[in-house]
């Protein structure tokens, strides 16, 4: 779960690839470093802390013109950040140079092996024992780097994504891939290597994706030859040209990419209908289900699985499936149900939620679902992703790039997807009437400007925040299709502010949570119209007769919340199915602006990553 970056052509490569960098951020942030090669002189530099911090290092150890070079952002998952750890590791002849993203799970048996054999190693990641494992195979069985690479990995148990080079073979990268994700950019007489698009994309639009099992030989100003690492065999590359552009992946004015990413969603929503729904010809076209819609209308139950937020909005879909197309759903954890041998047969259809593609959980329910013969059909932000690829089929949110790493567009993206999907599944099952679908299919059409309507009370919000700034609890209820709201709520809290916050469905108060309830205490209460008001307004008070704060979210125009509680934050009115799009705009604002008060690096918090693809 880190950044990889690597540069081999004509060009500089150490701007590049510190531009990357940073780019890749999200990924992994706690030490980066970088490898330069000019074929003669090898310059290392590697630090604990961000890109910014290597950028300083750097000043003062390296000046190089090298053309080719690799770096690496970490998120330790072995051995803690610091100078030592950090990527990239040599082997001990101190040829051979590596970075690498993911885990080697039998680090421990080659590093005592190596050891056995008069290895030595500076530093306790798992890294720094594959190459060393590569070194070793390389010198034993006489192969040139590509070959031992192979062979190496086939040794190996884990996931991974890698660069190598041998200094004394300039002119070449070696790359492979299992488990985390790899692009080649592919430039006139250069090449680019990334975990994701991002930092070549002024450079070239043509790229290949490298797949599972898969490895590379790259070498300058030639080509580039890609194998199966099990057997060998020579696989075609290819080419795809993306869509991204530099613009969408910088910040644009805001100070934060979460913030640009809020306000981004009623753009996003947009492009995430677009072509999908036609509201007034009363039809929503989506190949994904179209093209499979027996398996839909056939399926005994939708297993949903998911992490994180898209769980979360996996959760609103349960109650819109329900409701709407009376299917059943159930919605897992994919970490749980990957380990925890789940009936799952080919009458269900298995929906996994997931905005990078490559949660490594997810990735593993969905084969476990597809072995057990189940129809699994994927919700993802990133084009040509893992999960993409893993599916039978699916539906992108179109979301644009999410670099922050708490989601906020891909939320409100992946709900718009799933109530698209199960609104076509009610009108084709026959479960809500025609006047009804229509009506559903005008509000969501609908949501983008109320989205832009709720994001007008920042100001008021930031106000609030700045009243609870302080807190160390925070508790959030919704009900119905308000309560996955509250939990999401309480999620952006903790990721970003480092405050305590649970959500809650706001009847089960009752059953523990009131008893923390103080003068102390803030309180986030969904309480629009549609989503059993009355019942929520009795939760209301219940929280006011112990003296907490109540801060509640409320369909515009409402007086009675308004009396009872201390702050009142506005959503515009919808249908209660779609109501979870605007009531999670406040609460996002809400944590947004506390964590920037509290002085938190909001875009990129203490111990997480962006995207998860180590289990
Ligand atoms: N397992 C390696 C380490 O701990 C790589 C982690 C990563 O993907 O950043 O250094």
């Amino acid at each position: 779960m880190c950044g990889i970056v690597g540069y081999i052509g004509h060009r500089e490569a150490y701007p590049i690839i510190i531009e990357g960098l940073k780019r890749l951020e999200y990924r992994g942030y706690d030490s980066a470093g970088i490898a330069l090669y000019d074929g003669t002189n090898l310059k290392v530099s590697k630090t604990k802390g961000k890109v910014a911090d290597l950028e300083q290092r750097v000043a003062d150890e390296i000046s190089t013109n090298a053309n080719l070079g690799i770096g690496h952002t970490r998120w330790a998952t072995h051995g803690i950040p610091n100078d030592l750890n950090a990527h990239p590791h040599y082997s001990n002849s101190g040829n051979l140079v590596i970075i690498h993203n993911g885990i080697i799970e039998n680090y421990d048996s080659l590093r005592k092996e190596l050891i056995s054999r008069g290895y030595t190693f500076k530093s306790e990641t798992d890294t720094e024992v594959l190459i060393n494992l590569i070194e070793d195979v390389k010198i034993k069985e006489d192969v040139k780097l590509g070959k031992a690479v192979q062979i190496a990995l086939n040794q190996v148990v884990g996931a991974y994504s890698i660069a190598v080079f041998d200094k004394t073979k300039p002119g070449e990268i070696v790359i492979a891939r299992l488990g985390s994700p790899l692009a080649v950019g592919i430039g006139e007489n250069e090449f680019f290597i990334a975990s994701d698009a991002s930092p070549f994309i002024e450079y070239t639009k043509n790229a290949v994706y490298l797949e599972d099992e898969e490895m590379a030989i790259i070498r300058a100003g030639k080509d580039i030859k890609i194998r199966k690492i099990k057997d060998d065999s020579l696989v075609d590359p290819y080419v795809q040209e993306l869509q991204m552009n530099l613009e969408q992946i910088e910040k644009g004015g805001y100070d934060h990419f979460m913030l640009k990413e809020i306000f981004e969603q009623p753009n996003a929503i947009k492009d995430t209908y677009r072509g999908r729904l036609l509201a007034k010809k009363g039809i929503i076209k989506m190949s994904g289900v179209d093209d499979n819609i027996e398996k839909f209308l056939n399926a005994n139950r939708i297993v949903i699985v998911a992490c994180g937020t898209s769980w979360h909005a996996g959760l609103v879909a349960e109650y819109i499936f329900e409701d709407l197309a009376r299917i059943p759903v159930e919605v897992e954890y994919a970490s749980e149900f990957r380990y925890r041998n789940p009936v799952i047969t080919n009458k269900d259809v298995v929906i996994a939620i997931s905005q990078s593609g490559e949660t490594a959980d997810t990735l593993a329910a969905i084969k476990l679902a597809k072995a057990n013969g189940a129809f699994v059909f994927g919700v993802c932000n990133v084009v040509g992703s893992s999960i993409a690829r893993e599916t039978n089929a699916g539906a992108y949110t179109h979301a644009g790039p999410e670099i922050g790493v708490a989601s906020t567009k891909a939320f409100t993206t992946q709900i718009t997807v799933l109530s698209l999907i199960a609104l076509k599944l009610a009108k084709a099952k026959g479960a809500i009437s025609n006047s009804d679908y229509r009506y559903h299919l005008q509000e969501l059409e609908l949501i983008p400007e109320k989205v832009t309507k709720a994001l007008t009370s920042d100001t008021h919000i930031k106000a609030v925040a700045d009243t609870y700034k302080e807190a160390r609890n925070c508790l959030y209820l919704g009900r119905g299709y308000n309560f996955p709201v509250a939990l999401e709520g309480a999620l952006k809290l903790k990721e970003i502010s480092y405050i305590h916050a649970e959500g809650y469905p706001a009847a089960e108060m009752k059953h523990g949570p009131i008893a923390l309830i103080d003068e102390q205490m803030p309180v986030i209460v969904i309480a629009t119209k549609k989503g059993h008001y009355d019942k929520v307004v009795s939760n209301i008070q219940e929280i006011k007769s112990r003296k907490g704060k109540i801060i509640g979210i409320v369909t515009e125009g409402d007086t009675h919340v308004k009396e009872l509680a201390d702050h009142v934050i506005e959503v515009p009115e919808t249908l209660e199915p779609l109501s979870p799009l605007l009531t999670t705009i406040p609460l996002q604002l809400l944590s947004y602006h506390i964590a920037v008060m509290l002085g938190k690096n909001v875009d990129q918090p203490r111990n997480l990553a962006k995207s998860v693809t180590v289990e």
